[in-house]
């Protein structure tokens, strides 16, 4: 249960004086979470961080006043100058004086009483805003503040801005979190205190108090420990709900795998190649955590074309060293297709039997494939979800290998591991992503990073080029195909809609058939499973030469000698898939070249995208880069993955705080995994605090 001292943090911002019903759903737009149906908690109140601050401190006497300056003055009121009759939508003018000089206070649209009142004549008062010169008059608009000079105390010399919404009132909004602010309970510190000395961070409620009421405006500056206080303990909450979901996942004990090593080496032997450095490397992490009885939870990230899935191959004859199937699933049918077709090539020398089951199998053989998985006729299993259904039963599943899902969720994850028994889970992610991220998406998982790339691999040349040119493009790729190359041409989501995105390629193929005729192909997101297979096959085998593809062929498409990509309007993709893309090609033994097909003139962030991908191939690099240039909003996709975004923390400014909060959150966890101990019962009321509840039902259940 929630504990009794955060009550008055979930009630509803209409509970607070001065938001009225009307005003509360406003700020419900502006601050509810997700999924919370536009309902704001005084909660999230308190979590609007401003965008910056208004600094009153500045007084100033009106002559000397900098014009567009915010400045307080001490003015003596003087006369009014109301607008004549005729001239009704002219501004009231409150004309007022100090020792320097003559300002003009000017309304548009009020009541005279009101400012006869606002404004007794001959009173000394402080107004606070900008001030204005035309012909050397000053003016003051609407100002911000005005009060007696006793008022001054109470001032807000330093004033908060804060993200806005239409209709919401700046004050109503600042009153609205300074009475949220009254609210706050004094709560018992959750931050491990070795970590809040060496941060020097203050109390939760004092960092939120320097926050929204601060006394310069630096102290709003995220990289204050103050507000690094307040990302410090939201990437704390998100970690230890990774950690307990960790916990759980290996809490159900897993068994030893692969412990004599025998297939493992006759899989090995059956390869072609060698295996690189970093594909040893990693399988020699993956093998120690099979062997162990606690269960493996573990992430794989590689860079397109790395050579992934012959770790997976290699891990999967290790389960059946012990008698265990495995199960890889991919995202979708064309890239289940692929690694059945790949992963078969080696299974008969290396001993093992594979079988594809995706959602297209249906009747008798579904049936039959079904009944060779339960009898444990089959030792590998590659599909797509359909490998997941309840009627799949497995006769002893003990690996799932996941392949390009950075998109999964954590309940996602501990889905897919309740077939069998308690199997071993090894996700693989071909998007290289900062660290930080890693942090926060996979922070219950342990990460081997696939470095380098299978030797022999020639480097791709990449080239922006303007849309100008495209003739000059279209005359290459003609001499390109007469030379017995293959070349994708992707084609971007030109408006938000999926219909535009395909008449894209559609209008893309069709021009370009008028200069090589049936040499082109086409596969889009719309066509059926058999269409985009054949379209696929028909480019694999060299009937067409240059297929024009929307982004469907971004994950994993796999055409060894197709050596030149063309990606048109490349300035609308983000960097992660550009690079993605570009991973297409330079798979085989031919080099390779990426045409960057730009539309002109380019924003700063295009340029700076296209630039850093003439300049490296370095997938991590890349992912590094993107962050910078875009912030994490997008770089997960995150919207469609529904991993959560941060409301406080800044992934690339608190990139830091991360790292220390997973070995906090891990180590917590570790020593007191019920949450029993004083600091355990504290760190409730922040998993709370930041919606991370769930969590919290994990630790029941276990
Ligand atoms: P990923 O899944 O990481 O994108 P793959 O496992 O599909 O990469 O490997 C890409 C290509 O490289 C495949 O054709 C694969 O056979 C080949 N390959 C993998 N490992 C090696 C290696 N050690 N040496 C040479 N070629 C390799
Ligand atoms: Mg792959």
């Amino acid at each position: 249960m929630r504990p009794s001292a955060l009550d008055p943090l979930f009630a509803s911002v209409s509970t607070l004086s001065g938001v009225g019903p009307k005003v509360s759903v406003l700020i419900g737009g502006l601050v509810a979470p997700p999924g919370a149906g536009g309902v704001a908690k005084v909660r999230d109140l308190l979590f609007h961080m401003p965008s910056g601050a208004i600094d009153r401190r500045r007084r100033e006497k009106i002559a000397s006043a900098p014009e567009g300056a915010i400045v307080t003055l001490e003015v003596r009121i003087d006369h009014y100058q109301f607008p004549s009759r005729e001239a009704r939508n002219q501004p009231t003018r409150v004309i007022a004086q100090d020792s320097s000089g003559e300002i003009a206070l000017t309304y548009f649209r009020a009541q005279s009483q009101w400012l006869e009142k606002l404004f007794p004549l001959g009173e000394t008062l402080l107004v606070s805003g900008k001030v204005d010169r035309f012909n050397g008059r000053a003016s003051m608009v609407h100002p911000d503040f005005v009060g007696s000079a006793e008022d001054a105390a109470s001032l807000p010399l330093v004033e908060p801005v804060y993200p806005m919404t239409g209709g919401l009132s700046p004050k109503v909004l600042r009153r609205g979190i300074a009475s949220a602010l009254e609210r706050l309970p004094e709560l018992p510190e959750w931050i491990e205190p070795g970590v809040l000395s060496r941060a020097s961070f203050p109390p939760f409620r004092a960092a939120l108090e320097s926050v929204h009421k601060p006394q310069d405006p630096g102290d709003l500056d995220s990289t204050k420990p103050a507000y690094r206080r307040l990302a410090y303990d939201e990437f704390l909450a998100s970690q230890l709900a990774l950690a307990l979901s960790r916990r759980r996942m290996k809490q159900e004990a897993g068994r030893p795998l692969g412990t004599d090593g025998t297939l493992r080496a006759r899989a090995e032997a059956a390869l072609p190649f060698r295996l690189t450095p970093g594909q040893s490397e990693a399988l020699s992490e993956i093998f120690a955590d099979m062997a162990r009885s606690e269960r493996m939870v573990r992430l794989l990230q590689g860079d397109v074309g790395a050579g992934k899935t012959v770790v997976a191959l290699l891990a999967m004859a290790a389960a059946k060293e012990s008698g265990a199937q495995s199960a890889l699933l991919a995202p979708t049918e064309i890239l289940a297709r692929q690694h059945f077709a790949g992963l078969s090539r080696y299974c008969d020398a290396a001993g093992l039997s594979i079988a594809l089951l995706t959602g297209r199998d249906s009747g008798k053989t579904r049936d039959g494939k079904l009944a060779a998985i339960v009898n444990g006729d089959v030792d590998i299993i590659v599909g797509t979800h359909a490998l997941f259904q309840e009627d799949v039963i497995y006769r002893d599943l003990g690996l799932v290998v996941v392949d390009e899902q950075h998109r999964f969720g954590v309940e996602q994850r501990l889905s897919l591991t309740r077939k069998g028994n308690a199997p071993d889970l090894l996700v693989m992610t071909a998007t290289p992503i900062p660290r930080t991220l890693v942090l926060a998406a996979f922070g219950d998982m342990d990460v081997s990073r696939l470095h380098g790339k299978p030797a022999g691999r020639k480097p791709i040349t990449t080239v922006a080029v303007s849309f100008d040119r495209l003739e000059e493009v279209v005359a290459r790729v003609g001499r390109a195909i007469d030379e017995g190359e293959k070349l994708y041409w992707v084609c971007p989501l030109v408006e938000e809609t999926e219909t535009s995105d395909l008449t894209a390629a559609e209008e893309r193929a069709e021009v370009l058939r008028q200069f090589f005729g049936d040499r082109v192909g086409l596969v889009h997101g719309r066509m059926t499973g058999p269409e985009k297979d054949a379209a696929m096959a028909d480019f694999k085998s060299g009937r067409t030469r240059i297929i024009v593809a929307t982004t469907v062929i971004e994950v994993g498409v796999d055409v060894p000698d197709a050596s030149i990509i063309v990606i048109e309007h490349a300035e609308r993709f983000g960097l992660s898939q550009l690079h993605q893309l570009r991973g297409r090609v330079g798979r085989g033994d031919k080099p390779s070249s990426c045409v960057l097909l730009y539309r002109a003139p380019l924003g700063e962030t295009a340029k700076a995208r296209l630039a850093v991908m003439r300049e490296t191939e370095d997938g991590f690099r890349i992912a590094e880069e993107d962050l910078k240039l875009r912030g994490e909003g997008d770089l997960l996709g995150t919207r469609q993955s529904g991993m959560q975004t941060f409301r406080i923390a800044n992934l690339e400014a608190h990139a830091d705080l991360m790292e220390i909060a997973r070995d906090d959150a891990r180590l917590l966890i570790a020593t007191d995994p019920d949450l029993k101990s004083a600091r355990g019962e504290a760190v409730r009321a922040l998993l709370y605090l930041f919606g991370k509840d769930d969590a919290i039902k994990l630790l029941r259940a276990g």
